[in-house]
């Protein structure tokens, strides 16, 4: 089946799965839900998912939730979608905080056929951690910081390099709440050979109370680091969330993700698949836009069915929420961001 192109000429490049709306931690920009909705998909499924995305042209997958290191399958089902290698899955990547990154976990995703990891802490102190994480106690903040900063080794040893681009940081940043831990975060990855990835705040879902001045920009971002560490900027790639810049000092780099204040809707590729099984093709869906895969995954696979399905999806698709945001955000139901697999 050829590629299709959505209705703004967008090709499918990216499906993030997710495999567990539930997350240890419940950082308040996100508050996942306590528990999964019914209907998670199995393994099985989830593999005719990834084969059907990439029969569309999806070359990368992206493993995410909630938090995917809670799935007891997760090696297995790196394992079982390293076949698609040959059909066009070129890349294989997890997002993850991190606090549940041992050694012997790191070294069995690499072993699975892993390719990237990306680990998300949004401060440097324990104090910080803890606020942006969700923990009353900062030495609860002090834990989950020790843990992510010996993820990030565990990580390295087991073969996920940061100078191939293996292995990054994300942080997101909320005015009031971390930016002061711009400073710091940036200190901790030049110092551990990381490029940083600062997320603007984005209203996804309707539980964080979002709003537009709690947002620190993207170019802020830049301005401020630059302040310290001059950085110089490097060309967008194609379809990429991120906007690099390289430090002039040669000591590696960082990326803005900058979708609310410069939104990159217009080269949006990304399709994103629930851990029920419902197919979003915004971050910024309303909950009742997903289409359940569930009737070509069960009681029976009907693979020829699910690729005619997200096809139809995929062709119909005109989202571009972010780039409207003003005019679309009035009465917008969001679904959640733990849920829809950020
Ligand atoms: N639990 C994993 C983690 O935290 O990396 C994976 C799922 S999490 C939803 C994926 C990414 O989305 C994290 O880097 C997180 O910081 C980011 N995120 C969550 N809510 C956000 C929001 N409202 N605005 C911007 N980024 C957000
Ligand atoms: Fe969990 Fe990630 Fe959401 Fe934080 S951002 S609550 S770590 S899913």
């Amino acid at each position: 089946m050829a590629s299709p192109t959505d209705g703004l000429g967008r090709p499918l490049g990216v499906l993030r799965l997710s495999l567990t709306a539930r997350c240890n931690l419940a950082c308040p920009y996100c508050l996942p839900d306590g528990q999964e909705p019914p209907g998670l998909l199995s393994l099985e499924q989830r593999v005719v998912v990834v084969q059907a995305a990439v029969a569309l042209g999806a070359h990368s997958l992206r493993l995410t939730g909630g938090e995917p290191l809670l799935h007891p399958q997760l090696e297995h089902l790196i394992e079982a979608v390293q076949p698609l290698r040959a059909q066009g899955l070129r890349e294989i990547a997890l997002t993850s905080n991190g606090t549940l990154l041992n050694a012997s976990r790191a070294r069995a995703l690499r072993e699975a056929g892993l390719d990237r990891i990306t680990l998300s802490l949004d401060g440097a102190d324990a104090t910080s951690v803890a606020r942006m994480a969700g923990l009353s106690d900062p030495r609860a903040g002090a834990r989950t910081l020790e843990a992510v900063l010996a993820a990030i080794g565990h990580a390295r040893d087991a073969g996920f390099d940061p100078a191939a681009g293996a292995l990054k940081l994300n942080a997101v940043i909320q005015r009031g709440r971390n930016d002061d831990q711009l400073l710091p975060l940036a200190e901790l990855c030049r110092r551990q050979g990381l490029e940083l990835r600062l997320i603007e705040y984005m209203d996804v879902g309707n539980r964080n109370g979002w709003s537009p001045t709690d947002v620190v920009s993207a170019s802020a971002m830049a301005e401020r680091i630059s302040s310290r560490w001059p950085l110089e900027p490097l060309e967008r790639d194609l379809h990429s969330t991120a906007r690099r810049w390289r430090y002039r000092d040669g000591s590696g780099g960082i990326a803005v993700v900058a979708s609310v204040s410069q939104p990159f809707c217009g080269d949006c590729n990304r399709l994103r698949v629930t851990a029920d099984g419902v197919a979003y093709t915004c971050l910024f869906a309303a909950p009742s836009s997903g289409l359940d895969l569930k009737p070509w995954l069960q009681p029976s696979i009907n693979a020829v069915g699910l690729e005619q399905a997200l096809t139809q999806l995929w062709h119909s698709r005109r989202d571009r929420y972010s780039e409207d945001r003003q005019a679309s955000a009035a009465g917008h139901e969001h679904a959640e961001m733990a849920y829809l697999g950020g």
